[in-house]
């Protein structure tokens, strides 16, 4: 504990070494098999992964950005249509919209949870809105409860971005609703860095019906109705077989990969108040009922760029999710939304800062990060 100088703010070899065996010889049974392409191990994993889920249906693609292009494209999301959507994500959130021709809407966050505010999106719908995408931002659940029977009374589909909240829930009208239970769609990503990580690009859609399930898959294969047959264009977007195998060992660890992002979470915040930096940081606000998955430990801090750097210098590696809110990002000027627009999600791109969180993240470890942070306010 006395000689930890340097934290990295992520270190994936600490979770993969417990199952580094097991993961070798889930890839060599793929290599034995030669099947590389959506072979016997996707299928598998979207078995798997539906029950964890509590869905009745996922898809397994090539990306979480893929994911969402392939959900908007299934609800036939096009020119004229509209799309509302947070300002505070990362860019594939926006960018699955417009690659199909449609507007992104920008409507503005919640401070406390970062995530969407239902009011805002309501506020934000119009005749042509066709889909809503909330971000489960950080790997806490939005409050869709709130803007449900909204959505169903418009005729707006639901399209949840579950990129950062696999494994995440929240109570809800006396029962628990899972990550991507809400939507008709919900949109993974197991890009190495989520919380299930893959050893490469991967992503998923869950589905609740059947119909959409069956046209996801063929949307997947270039939109082919059987072998060379193509009624409509799809895109190619498979999981590789070797990431599906990886995936099904790591599905096994989520649980507990998730309480012990948990709990470290937990030490932050104790580690926080316990040193009287309150009314400098504020550390991440669990919404009610939420169970928080910590994909991000996400803080405000005051003097947050200074704060940065002076972590920065001491060895502490944490980073700003994130700095520039996609409604003044120049690829969307035409949207037309300007600075002060969104005055939440502008001033939170200002004040935001994740710290170290992962699987095998020592006490230490976040003693170093906070006391690092109570030396800087201290100056
Ligand atoms: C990671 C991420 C995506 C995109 O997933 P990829 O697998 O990297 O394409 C989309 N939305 C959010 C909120 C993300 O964090």
């Amino acid at each position: 504990m006395q000689g930890i100088n340097k934290v990295p703010l992520l270190d994936l070899s600490r979770s993969h070494r417990a199952i580094a065996a097991e993961t070798s010889e889930a890839i060599a049974r793929v290599v034995d098999s030669q099947q590389f392409i959506m072979g016997p191990d996707v299928h598998l994993f979207e078995e798997e992964s539906a029950r964890y889920l509590e869905v009745p249906h996922a898809v397994a693609c090539a990306s979480g950005s893929d994911a969402l292009l392939l959900a908007l494209q299934a609800l036939g999301v096009g020119p004229g249509d509209e799309v509302v959507t947070t300002p505070f994500s990362f860019f594939a959130t926006a960018a699955c919209i417009a690659r199909l021709g449609a507007t992104p809407v920008f409507a503005d966050v919640r401070e406390d949870s970062f995530n969407i505010s239902m009011e805002a999106a309501a506020a934000a719908f119009t005749p042509r809105t066709k889909a809503f995408i909330p971000v489960h931002l950080f790997g806490q659940l939005s409050r869709v409860d709130e803007i449900d029977a909204t959505l169903k009374q418009r005729g707006i589909a639901l399209v949840e971005d579950c990129a950062q909240s696999f494994g995440a829930h929240r109570m809800a009208g006396g029962h628990i609703v899972r990550s991507g239970g809400w939507g008709s769609l919900g949109c993974f990503s197991f890009f190495p860095t989520k919380n299930l990580g893959a050893f490469g690009d991967a992503g998923m859609v869950t589905a609740h019906d059947g119909a959409q399930a069956e046209h996801l898959k063929r949307l997947r294969l270039h939109g082919a109705a059987a072998m060379y047959q193509h009624d409509e264009i799809g895109v190619n977007s498979r999981m590789d077989t070797m990431q599906a195998a990886v995936l099904r060992v790591r599905l096994r660890r989520i649980e507990e990969w998730i309480e012990q992002r948990r709990e470290a979470a937990r030490i932050y915040g104790m580690m926080i108040a316990e040193r009287g930096l309150l009314d400098r940081v504020k550390p991440p606000v669990e919404d009610d009922g939420c169970r928080h998955t910590y994909h991000q430990y996400v803080i405000r801090a005051q003097r947050r760029d200074e704060l940065l750097s002076y972590l920065t210098e001491h060895g502490v590696s944490a980073r700003v999710y994130y700095p520039i809110p996609l409604h003044l990002q120049p690829c969307f000027e035409y949207v037309g939304m300007k600075r002060g627009s969104l005055p939440v999600a502008e001033r939170l791109c200002g004040e935001v800062l994740a710290l170290p969180i992962f699987p095998g993240l020592t006490e230490g470890e976040q003693d170093y990060v906070v006391r690092t942070i109570d030396d800087f306010y201290r100056g």
